[in-house]
């Protein structure tokens, strides 16, 4: 008789969009006259720029002809991206990061989930909490994180590192010494995010204690402020103890187009193992390499054309951010988020949980956000909002919750 992964079952819940879909559904049966806006999941609505449709035309047209056809990609990524993205992203911020450090893929979610692969299942991981539950849940299903405890929510060998108001949501090094450290700045699901200096002491740190860092560079593009890091390879020693994840989604808004990439320094090793050639390794055995069409959109992202017609779709996003912001300060929240990452993370009022406050907006104002509680213990009392939303839409939901 075979058996599963009982690391699986272990997972407790449901995945926290799941739950929310459902109950949205089950509210728009029960009101079926009633609009709701969503401004709660993580997905763009704008839709692709035309840098990049006409890229993907293109691309299209080549894979039509005998003398233009492409068949399966290199492993890693077509030379054409890479350089593209060691140029723009790294040299002209200058960072040192080479083309073949470079592994493009199909999207941050599953290279931060498959991350955790090359190590030894023995590691411990320190997470921030609230924290994107794909780092934790991952760890899970591998088997890293011991036993799970539904009164505090927290899992036995994860090292939780809370970002609070009183922290500024930045977190604290940790007491315990973790062996792989998650940091995602600027943030989801809190919105904020934490300067140079501040990454410099976590470069810092790792390099002293043998750890690595595992950077979520997602909302990179949303950066308004200067001293706030593009890249963790812009702080100095970084190339010996940071992977840098990037996606095409926030940015471009590929999210069902399908792009990313990982930066592992070929200077990072454990003893004198490049994790480089162990993320070659498992690139070339499980994965085929991200299409040709979507590599050729991706190369359009950092055209003289695309850059231009982007940073106007992250300008867009972020004075919605601006109305949900301002919003709710005059309707007297408390928030945060919202200047450098396309989140508003604000606080419940009274002593409301962030799931009461979910059901609360849901029923009076027909708004859909995501309970902070969901994103992990420290979450609670905290509900985040998106400025993915058209502009409409934002401003329609802005003025229900004020009326409420
Ligand atoms: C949206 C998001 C990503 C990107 O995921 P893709 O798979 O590239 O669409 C990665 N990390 C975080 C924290 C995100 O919010």
């Amino acid at each position: 008789m075979f058996k599963i992964n009982e690391n699986y079952l272990k997972l407790p819940g449901s995945y926290l969009f799941s739950t929310i879909a459902k109950k949205v559904n089950e509210f728009q049966a029960a009101n079926p006259d009633k609009s709701v806006i969503r401004l709660g999941i993580g997905d763009v609505t704008q839709p692709l720029a035309p840098a990049i449709i006409d890229a993907l035309h293109g691309a299209v047209d080549e894979m039509g002809k005998a003398e233009t056809f492409h068949g399966y990609a290199p492993d890693l990524g077509y030379e054409f991206l890479r350089t593209a993205i060691a140029k723009n992203d790294y040299a002209d911020r200058g960072c040192d990061i080479a083309a073949d450090e470079i592994f493009v893929s199909d999207g941050a979610k599953c290279d931060s989930g498959n991350i955790q692969e090359i190590f030894s299942v023995d590691n411990k991981i320190a997470v921030c909490d609230p924290v994107y539950p794909v780092y934790v849940d991952t760890n899970v299903m591998a088997g890293r994180t011991g036993t799970y405890d539904p009164k505090t929510e927290m899992w036995s060998d994860v090292i939780y590192m809370p970002c609070t108001a009183e922290n500024n949501f930045a977190p604290e090094l940790p007491k315990e010494t973790p062996d792989m450290i998650y940091l995602c700045f600027p943030n989801n699901p809190t919105g904020a995010t934490i300067t140079k200096d501040q990454l410099q002491v976590w470069v810092d740190y790792a390099n002293k204690v043998g750890a690595v860092i595992i950077y979520d560079a997602a909302y990179e593009a949303y950066i308004s402020e200067p001293d706030v890091p593009h890249t963790i390879f812009e702080c100095e020693g970084a190339r010996t103890c940071a992977i840098e994840l990037k996606s095409f989604s926030k940015n471009a808004g590929f999210t069902g187009t399908r792009l990313g990439y990982t930066v592992i320094p070929k200077d990072l090793k454990c003893g004198d193992v490049m994790l480089h050639s162990l993320w070659a390794r498992r690139h070339g055995t499980k994965y085929n390499g991200a299409p040709y069409i979507q590599q050729r959109a991706g190369e359009a992202v950092y055209s003289p054309e695309g850059k231009e017609q982007l940073a106007k779709q992250v300008a867009y996003y972020m004075n919605n951010a601006k109305v949900i912001k301002e919003g709710l300060q005059e309707a007297g929240y408390t928030v945060s988020g919202g200047v450098n990452a396309p989140y508003i993370w604000l606080k419940t009022p009274g002593s409301m949980t962030s799931w009461e406050f979910f059901d609360y907006l849901l029923a009076n104002a027909n708004v859909v956000g995501t309970p902070g509680s969901g994103f992990g213990p420290s979450g609670e009392g905290y509900f985040r909002l998106t400025a993915f939303g058209t502009y409409e839409n934002t401003v329609a939901a802005l003025e229900r919750i004020r009326k409420m």
